[in-house]
């Protein structure tokens, strides 16, 4: 690691003659570690390697977590119904998920790229942004990360570096797994030019159909398109940042700020529950078992919300935001259950969660700002 660290230019104006310019033009990294939990999974049961195995709970809702790619071959996905997957590949071994396990091994995976690069944004359990742009190798720099964490964790990761982070997060995508792709923000335009526009972060479903209806199919349509039609369609910065994302241009900054904010625990029953009283136990096991895992991490928050899935897929949530940040049980419990109390699920419910936002250490400010104009102190989330 040392002569990564020692080929650090002094700081992030400081960059020097010797760097190159096509190093100064890759300054974002993604990470992605393919098939997160069955990777992990297969490292600790190294007599699995070759079969197809499924991360799935076993719940008859139970969806599937992750597949290794033996079982994707039998068409076996992420977000499946374990039961269809169970159909479909009737031979392969079905782990639970083990969410502690795969939280230990990704702070280590993490705190390997933290030794390499000073600013990283971590986006979920395995994946992560990283601030290149003080480095002298960026290529040499991040060869090192991979072969640290491999050496750490046994994780096999995909890593795309480019100008900004959509270049970045495309090319880490384009040679799962194990793929390490370098593009210029002009050499993903090209690459990318007959895909659907979809393949673009931030262009989501609804948007690509409506792209289609315009006759616009792939990234190379859309990129051409007049700005002036896609701002009709699509509002002033909707349309205008759709054909910049069309043309890999990006200019958000890779920011730690996207740390652990709040954590939850939630259920989907294994039959829709309309007797509150069996509502209430699950919610009271459910904010026991957050907040023994706050406590473990000296977290405290002060939003405490539940949300509701109600039979018909409705969802509802509720939150109180309290005077002080808390991770107390007794507490999280009381208001939880008000809060339930308060919304009295009008039909039986299909899912039901907790969750503790606004996440600090003890002692150290949460930066929340109660929100105004809300003198019950009750505000929605965004689902
Ligand atoms: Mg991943």
């Amino acid at each position: 690691m040392n002569d990564v660290l020692v080929a650090r230019c002094a700081g992030r104006g400081a960059r020097f003659g010797q760097m190159s310019v096509e190093s100064s033009e890759l300054s974002t990294a993604h990470v992605d570690c393919d098939a997160f939990y069955v990777s992990v999974e297969l490292n600790r049961r190294p007599e699995l390697r070759g079969l197809p195995v499924v991360v799935a709970g076993s719940g008859p809702r139970a969806v599937v977590t992750t597949a290794s790619y033996e079982a994707r071959r039998f068409g076996v996905g992420s977000a499946m119904p374990a039961a269809r997957a169970r159909r479909l590949c009737p031979q392969a071994v079905f782990l639970p998920p083990d969410g502690a396990h795969y939280r230990e091994v990704s702070q280590r995976m993490m705190e390997i790229v933290r030794s390499h690069v000073d600013r990283v944004e971590v986006v979920g359990l395995d994946e992560a942004y990283l601030d290149l742009s003080d480095l002298y190798s960026p290529r040499a720099a991040m060869r090192r990360i991979l072969a640290d964490v491999a050496a750490a964790t046994e994780l096999v990761c995909s890593v795309g570096i480019g100008p900004n982070k959509l270049v970045a997060k495309v090319a880490s995508d384009a040679e799962k797994p194990a793929g390490f792709v370098v593009l210029t923000r002009e050499q993903a335009c090209a690459r990318f030019a007959g895909a659907a526009p979809g393949l673009v972060p931030g262009i989501g479903p609804k948007t690509a159909a409506r792209l289609d209806t315009m006759g616009l199919r792939t990234l190379r349509d859309l990129a051409r398109a007049p700005e002036q039609l896609l701002v009709e369609r699509f509002g002033p910065n909707h349309g205008r940042e759709l054909r910049r994302r069309a043309r890999f241009e990006h200019d958000g900054e890779v920011s730690e700020a996207r740390k652990v904010v709040s954590e939850s625990r939630e259920t989907t029953f294994d039959e829709d529950i309309g007797d509150p009283a069996r509502l209430r136990d699950a919610l009271r096991e459910m904010a026991g078992q957050l907040c023994a895992s706050l406590a473990a991490h000296d977290h405290h928050g002060r939003t405490i919300a539940i949300k509701v899935r109600l039979d018909d897929f409705s969802t509802v949530t509720r939150a109180r935001t309290m005077a002080a940040p808390t991770c107390d049980a007794e507490q999280v419990t009381r208001v939880a259950l008000a809060l339930l109390e308060e919304y009295s699920p009008p039909q039986p419910v299909r899912l039901l969660g907790v969750r503790v936002a606004g996440l600090a250490s003890r002692g150290v400010p949460t930066g929340g700002k109660r929100r105004g104009g809300d003198p019950a102190g009750q505000l929605e989330l965004p689902v």
